[in-house]
């Protein structure tokens, strides 16, 4: 692992044998700042306070800013529990303003004579009262919806009312997706059918024909230009989506052949999200620029490239190709796009077409901050060991010495000792030779000189091989309010990075390292991996977590794909979500939507709350008369149960 920072002394973690000086609170939020990449991923939204809370600034360096802390106090003091999903739609407006700048200010740079028209994939965040604002804010650029589904259709055909946005109707299309979206128009709606697969073709000519309506059509082209990293299978000759060279000839001659070429109007393509390598976007734009142009000579009006999604987010502030970065700012993204359509259009004299993005993760990831609390922690192997007492076990007397002698120069043999004592303990153990209290000291011994060496190991440039996976093991398990499939679940089945940090207590050192380990029963409900400046750390460095005092974390950039792709692992279910509007006096709560009791999701799985409130209230009553439970239990125990159906999923 690496570490991008200096800990600005040796600290020993909790119950520090050493009694920690007041030099020891050197650490400054700028420390935090650096340790946590803020600036990295979270520029210009989130930032630092004197006080050592996270702000948001949801309208970047042009507006107010709150503090993240007094924010989720605030919100619980209004009996808002935690797992809270806090959105703040000032930052989904200021995506969208950005987005359309830097293409605006590409088209002036580069004098390009068209326009261009974003689209907002719905399939990113169906939410509606996101999706709403998304079109109101996005008004002013003629934004629009992609759909990729019959019912996201459904959602853009009764929700874009901005004249002149466009309506990108992607995905598997049967008649009715493909009837629905033709009578969009007369809606006064710009509705594209992307043509992804041959036989739609067929479907098309026949609906036209039927309802008398000319469609405005697109290809989807399958480049074999490929993305980088987790998506790039979204393009090749393999990729599940998008029409062939050859499959595209073959829409034009049927197209002719129904006399709706002149319905062919644009192009598509989409080479994967999360495009971490502007070269790939490049080659990709070069491939669909020459499809393009060949369209048109083939006798297609044309006048629309849709370029897809794939613009990236800097999840780890890195700046690099790493997948969960990306080497490109939205303006050169923009510029790219721009310029290569301008230059390929001009090799073959054709007018420049309207541009289209469909980007997604870009524009919906950094508007929601979920928060959760920590429960407790796996403490138990951080206290101070007792001091030795006359007549204990030999290798008790050995462990303890190397307590005491460990130090920079010897902590490797120290280690290697160490270990080997350990072992010997539970070889005697299994012979019976040692006692479990025994046993349980030796272990305790064990764990408290690898602490000392993993501070050792800390200031180290070189790590010797075998400590290499000390700080791993030795890492504390933080309990944390939350449900993995539910809120983060591209975490857990595909490893991607989102920032985790607390919210506040920035401005004190944080001297543990753990990794978190969720509320469901499952193994796989944790996180280890963590951002870092160089690929990924397998431990968070944490504040020591102080029973009865709130340590809140915050996990960041989690606004694209996360929320309708949570599961009901254990049936821990939504959580509550708060939309947040900065006014000119601080914030306003726009709306709370609650987040599932107990008698939602057990109806999501067909239990009726009232049948199984039913059978308890039945088999209490056969228990009082079996003398098996008293009239208070029982009523305590309705009362519970009662109580619980009502309730939110998450701990409280
Ligand atoms: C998923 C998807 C997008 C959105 O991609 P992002 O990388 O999130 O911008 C756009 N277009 C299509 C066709 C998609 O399938």
């Amino acid at each position: 692992m690496t570490q991008s920072y200096q800990p600005t002394q040796a600290q020993l973690l909790n119950g520090a044998a050493e009694p920690s000086t007041a030099a020891a609170s050197t650490w400054t939020i700028e420390d935090s700042e650096e340790l946590y990449r803020i600036r990295g991923w979270g520029e210009p939204y989130f930032s630092i306070n004197a006080a050592g809370h996270i702000t948001v600034s949801p309208q970047g360096d042009r507006g107010g800013s709150l503090d993240l802390y007094e924010l989720v106090e605030a919100l619980r003091q209004r009996d808002l529990e935690l797992p809270l999903l806090l959105r703040f739609s000032d930052i989904l407006k200021d995506r969208i303003e950005r987005l359309n700048a830097c293409f605006a200010k590409a088209i002036a740079r580069y004098s390009y004579a068209g326009t261009y028209r974003g689209v907002f994939p719905v399939k990113c965040n169906q939410q509606r009262h996101l999706i709403e604002d998304l079109v109101r804010f996005g008004q002013p650029f003629q934004f629009g919806l992609e759909a990729g589904s019959k019912p996201e259709l459904l959602i853009a055909l009764a929700t874009l009312n901005t004249p002149g946005a466009l309506l990108i109707c992607n995905g598997y299309k049967d008649e009715g997706y493909i009837e629905t979206a033709m009578l969009g128009q007369r809606l006064g709606q710009q509705p594209f059918i992307v043509l992804e697969q041959l036989d739609e073709v067929d479907t098309v000519i026949q609906t036209s024909q039927r309802l008398g309506i000319q469609p405005l059509l697109g290809v989807r082209a399958k480049l074999s230009t490929r993305g980088v990293g987790r998506w790039s299978d979204s393009a090749g000759d393999r990729a599940k989506f998008g029409l062939s060279i050859a499959d595209i000839l073959t829409v034009v001659e049927r197209l002719r052949a129904a006399g709706m070429l002149s319905c062919l109007r644009l192009l598509h393509f989409h080479i994967g999200s999360q495009v971490s390598a502007i070269s790939a976007i490049k080659d990709a734009l070069r491939e669909a620029c020459q499809i393009y142009v060949e369209l048109a000579k083939l006798g297609a009006p044309m006048g629309y490239l849709d370029v897809g999604g794939g613009l990236g987010v800097d999840y780890d502030g890195s700046k690099t190709n790493f997948h969960a970065s990306k080497n490109y700012s939205t303006q050169n993204y923009a510029n790219d796009v721009v310029a290569e359509v301008k230059e390929a259009c001009a090799a073959r004299d054709l007018p420049v077409p309207t541009l289209i993005s469909e980007s997604g993760r870009a524009v919906a990831s950094h508007q929601s901050v979920l928060i959760f609390d920590v429960l407790g922690t796996s403490e138990a192997t951080q206290s101070t060991p007792e001091p030795l007492q006359p007549g204990e076990h030999a290798l008790v007397r050995e462990l303890y010495e190397i307590y005491e002698s460990t130090h920079a120069n010897n902590y490797q043999e120290a280690y290697n000792d160490a270990l080997q004592f350990k072992e010997e303990a539970a070889s005697l153990f299994d012979f019976g030779y040692l006692s479990l209290t025994e046993r349980a000291r030796i272990e305790r011994l064990f764990w408290a000189c690898c602490r000392q060496i993993v501070e050792i190991v800390r200031q180290e440039d070189y790590v010797p091989d075998e400590l290499e996976d000390l700080e791993k093991s030795m890492a504390s398990i933080y309990y944390v309010n939350l449900s993995v499939f539910q809120s983060a679940p591209d975490s857990w089945a595909i490893d991607q990075l989102f920032p985790i940090l607390p919210i506040h207590r920035l401005n004190e050192e944080p001297t543990s390292r753990a990794t978190l380990a969720d509320l469901t029963c499952d193994s796989d409900g944790k996180i280890n991996q963590f951002i870092d400046l160089r690929g990924v750390k397998d431990v968070l460095e944490l504040h020591n977590y102080i029973p009865g005092q709130p340590y809140y974390l915050g996990l960041f950039l989690g606004g694209a794909y996360q929320e309708i792709m949570g599961s009901l692992h254990n049936l821990f279910g939504q959580t509550n979500t708060v939309h947040i509007q900065l006014t000119p006096k601080g914030y306003q709560i726009e709306h709370v939507v609650k987040g599932d009791t107990m008698a939602q999701v057990l109806s999501y799985v067909e239990y009726s709350a009232e049948d199984l409130l039913e059978q308890i209230r039945r088999r209490s009553e056969q228990a009082l008369q079996n003398r098996d439970i008293s009239l208070d239990e029982a009523r305590l125990l309705q009362k519970n149960y009662q109580n619980s159906l009502n309730h939110y999923t998450y701990l409280s």
